[in-house]
C-alpha cells in the first residue's frame, strides 16, 4: 500500500513536469486488493497531491476512505478493472500530441516504432463522450478489450498497465508515438 502511494505521487508529478496534464488535469489510480481501488481525487493538481488527498473506494466506487471525491472518472476506472482482469493500474492523462492525434485518428492505429508496438501494441480510438460520464466509461469498456492504450476523441488518453509504473511507460510510448509521427511531417 505504502509503495502504491508513493508511486501515484511520483506519477502525479511526472504527469505535470512532462506536459501530459496542465491545471487540474488527469488521474490516477491502482488496485490495493481485489475489493479496493486508490485513485486521485477531482479537480485537484496532481502534481501537488500529498497521501492524504487520495481516495480509497470500493468496487462500486463507495467512498471507504478519504476527504476528497474520487476523480470524476471513476466508472471508467471501475469498469476497465472490472474488463481487464491483467490491468492493476490507470492513467488518464492529456499530452498534448496524442491529444490532437485523437481529432484525425481512424479506429485503431498500429504503431510505426518498434518501441511502441512492443509495449503499447494497437491503440484504439474511442469516440467523443462528455469527460467524467457514464457514457465516456461504457465507450472506455468496449475498446479496452483489446487494447491498453486509448485516444479519446478531442480529450485525451487512457492507459491500463500491470502496475503503476508499466502503465505510466505505456504513456510515455504512446506519447512519444505521436509526437514523431507530428515531426516527421515536416521533412521533406
Ligand atoms: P478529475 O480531476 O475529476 O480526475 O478530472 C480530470 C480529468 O482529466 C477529467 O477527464
Ligand atoms: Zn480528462
Amino acid at each position: 500500500m505504502d509503495d502504491i502511494v508513493r508511486d501515484i505521487l511520483e506519477i502525479g508529478k511526472l504527469l505535470y513536469e512532462k506536459g501530459y496534464i496542465v491545471a487540474t488535469d488527469g488521474n490516477i489510480s491502482a488496485l490495493i486488493d481485489q475489493k479496493r481501488i486508490i485513485i486521485t481525487p477531482s479537480g485537484l493538481r496532481k502534481e501537488k497531491l500529498s497521501e492524504d488527498d487520495l481516495v480509497v473506494v470500493d468496487r462500486n466506487g463507495n467512498i471507504v476512505k478519504g476527504k476528497h471525491k474520487p476523480s470524476s472518472e471513476i466508472y471508467m476506472h471501475l469498469g476497465i478493472y472490472e474488463k481487464r482482469k491483467d490491468v492493476r493500474a490507470i492513467i488518464h492523462a492529456h499530452p498534448p500530441h496524442a491529444t490532437a492525434y485523437s481529432f484525425v485518428m481512424p479506429r485503431e492505429y498500429t504503431p510505426q516504432l518498434v518501441e511502441t508496438r512492443d509495449l503499447v501494441g494497437k491503440i484504439n480510438f474511442v469516440p467523443y463522450r462528455e469527460p467524467g460520464t457514464q457514457d465516456l466509461a461504457m465507450e472506455v469498456r468496449e475498446k479496452i478489450k483489446d487494447s491498453l492504450a486509448l485516444v479519446l476523441h478531442k480529450h485525451g488518453v487512457v492507459v491500463g498497465g500491470k502496475d503503476l509504473w508499466d502503465a505510466f511507460s505505456r504513456l510515455e510510448r504512446l506519447e512519444f508515438e505521436m509526437k514523431i509521427r507530428m515531426m516527421r511531417r515536416s521533412f521533406t
